[in-house]
């Protein structure tokens, strides 16, 4: 049996990604969540890019110009008795598949949605990403301090768009100039809004009881009275709060602020702390691995290149699903079928690498990378199985890359399946001719891919248009891909793992070849 104090570091812990469109408010409301957190004194320096500072989770040169965080960070901090790990994605669309493979490594997600505009793009692709594993999701609609939109028509198009329920846990008074602040429904307590404070953690005016008449001095009697007709409202349209739906994927408590005002955000913490999920399990190949065995493992969701200038390597994130590291134990790379001994892995405070003595499940560590990890890399105590769930998503642009010098091609070809194998980039080399063929999701990851042959490969290289507009990993049974090939080998390509993959023009081509050969599957993701 798992000791008390082991069970109780496990219990602890809360591991989410906040998920929202750009400029709905994620990096301010993380500079917030911090705040609280207490890891950063005063909000304003995690990313500021309208004051010319840089986060210091942004790592390359190109990132800093663009004033986007191409790169994920963890940060880790106490709020009330859990222990919160908040995982950054890459705010930019261009760099989705990293945002995707964070959600795998997460129990929960926050969504921030901007309050003035409603449900836009980015959310809908990511929540869909998100019911992959039914992620828990909690909803803070900010920008109260705005002329928002209706909020119970926010609600519904939440609902509607994103086909989850909607619980609504605070709900505002006013917005805009007049925003005045939240009623808590199940506290039955107004919390009063004060503008000018968003640096700094407030003290709150509290007023209890929806009747009470204070509440009419505090916010006029106008804006009291709409208030509690828009309760009656909410109260019969909408759901109530429930646990189980909750951690299914299907209800979404909401709450309602303002980030740059710091506003909210700790009803926010209060509610994601006490109702996400402790660290839960995942599916091996062969069993289910729970947070409680006392046993290490862990996966790896991303990779990471020259984090910071002064050490140039490359570090891969992973996520412990069960168990503890401790410095200086030995894990096993199950892939590889190699022990290594780990004394240096890193947690990352705000950004800041400092070495780590211990981590629980639920965290995440980050391993030195010397080549040989890749990513959906389980590690384990000895035990031979690999973590699955870790998806590739099939590109959607594609360029051929080709050498400004051809006596480098040895060069290129290990530097891109290097930056296929940390998923930078995917790699397809086809069945029937000499070409290598980048795919991505974003356009930036081109230029990053070139960067980086650059500067790790010391390989020019550049790009030139190719006919591919589409590709899907193919499998079936032996006979059905064997005979499948013969006919279309010119549309096949290998990718940078070697799996066999589909590469069309069109997707007419696509559509045509899902008819002609039904008993093939063209999967459109492939796990790690
Ligand atoms: P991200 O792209 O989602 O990380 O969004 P940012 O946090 O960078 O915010 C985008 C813009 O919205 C910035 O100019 C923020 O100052 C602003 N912003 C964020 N939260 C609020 C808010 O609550 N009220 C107002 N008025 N502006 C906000």
């Amino acid at each position: 049996m798992a000791n008390a104090d082991f069970l109780n570091e496990i219990n602890k812990r809360r591991t989410f990604a906040i998920i929202s469109h750009p400029d709905a408010g994620k990096t301010t409301i993380t500079e917030k969540v911090l705040l609280f957190g207490n890891a950063l004194q005063k909000a304003g320096t995690v990313k500021g890019k309208k004051s010319g500072q840089h986060a210091k989770s942004d790592w390359m040169d190109m990132e800093k110009e663009r004033g986007i965080s191409v790169s994920t960070s963890v940060m880790q901090f106490p709020y009330g008795d859990k222990l919160v790990n908040l995982l950054d994605t890459p705010g930019h669309e261009d760099f989705s598949e990293d945002t995707y493979r964070t959600l795998t490594a997460v129990d929960s997600c926050l969504m921030v949605i901007d309050a003035a505009k409603g449900v836009e793009d980015r959310t809908r692709k990511l929540m869909e990403v998100t019911r992959l594993r039914d992620t828990p999701i909690v909803t803070f609609m900010n920008k109260l301090d705005r002329d928002i939109r209706d909020p119970l028509e926010l609600l519904d198009e939440v609902e509607a768009e994103l086909n989850i329920m909607c619980a609504p846990i605070t709900w505002p008074i006013g917005c805009g100039k007049l925003f005045k602040g939240v009623y808590h429904l199940a506290n039955d307590e107004t919390y009063l809004y004060q503008t000018g404070l968003g640096h700094t953690i407030q003290d709150v005016r509290i007023i209890k009881g929806i009747d009470n008449p204070e509440l009419d001095d505090a916010v006029t009697s106008d804006l009291a009275a709409q208030l509690r007709e828009e309760l009656e409202l909410v109260q019969g349209a909408s759901n109530p709060f429930d646990q189980e739906m909750f951690m299914a994927g299907e209800l979404t408590p909401v709450f309602f602020g303002t980030a740059l005002g710091n506003f909210g955000v700790d009803h926010m913490l209060d509610g994601l702390t006490q109702w996400a999920p402790k660290p839960q399990s995942r599916a091996t190949e062969g069993r289910e691995v729970t947070a409680e065995e006392e046993k290490f493992s862990g996966f790896v969701f991303k990779i990471q290149a020259n984090m910071d200038p002064k050490h140039r390597d490359r570090i891969a994130f992973c996520r412990i699903v069960s168990g503890k590291y401790k410095k200086g134990m030995k894990m096993r790379h199950t892939r590889t079928g190699k022990d290594v001994r780990v004394s240096d892995a890193l947690t990352f405070l705000a950004g800041d690498r400092s070495l780590l003595e211990e981590a629980y499940a639920g965290d995440i560590i980050g391993l030195h990378n010397h080549g040989s990890i890749r990513i959906g890399d389980t590690f384990s105590s000895g035990e031979d199985f690999r973590f699955t769930g870790i998806p590739n998503f099939a590109p959607e642009l594609f360029k051929r890359i080709r050498l400004k010098d051809p006596l480098k091609m040895k060069q290129l070809q290990k530097g891109l399946i290097q930056l296929a194998e940390e998923g930078a980039v995917q790699v397809f080399r086809p069945l029937t001719n000499n070409d290598l063929i980048v795919g991505a999701v974003g356009v930036l990851q081109f230029d990053v891919v070139v960067a980086r042959l650059k500067a790790e490969y010391n390989v020019d290289a550049l790009y030139e248009s190719v006919g591919v507009s589409t590709a899907r990993w193919v499998y079936g049974s032996e006979k059905d891909v064997d005979d499948f090939r013969r006919k279309t080998q010119s549309y096949l390509a290998l990718d940078g793992a070697d799996n066999l993959a589909y590469i069309a023009p069109t997707m007419v081509n696509l559509s045509l070849a899902q008819e002609r050969y039904p008993d093939i599957t063209f999967a459109a993701t492939r796990e790690q």
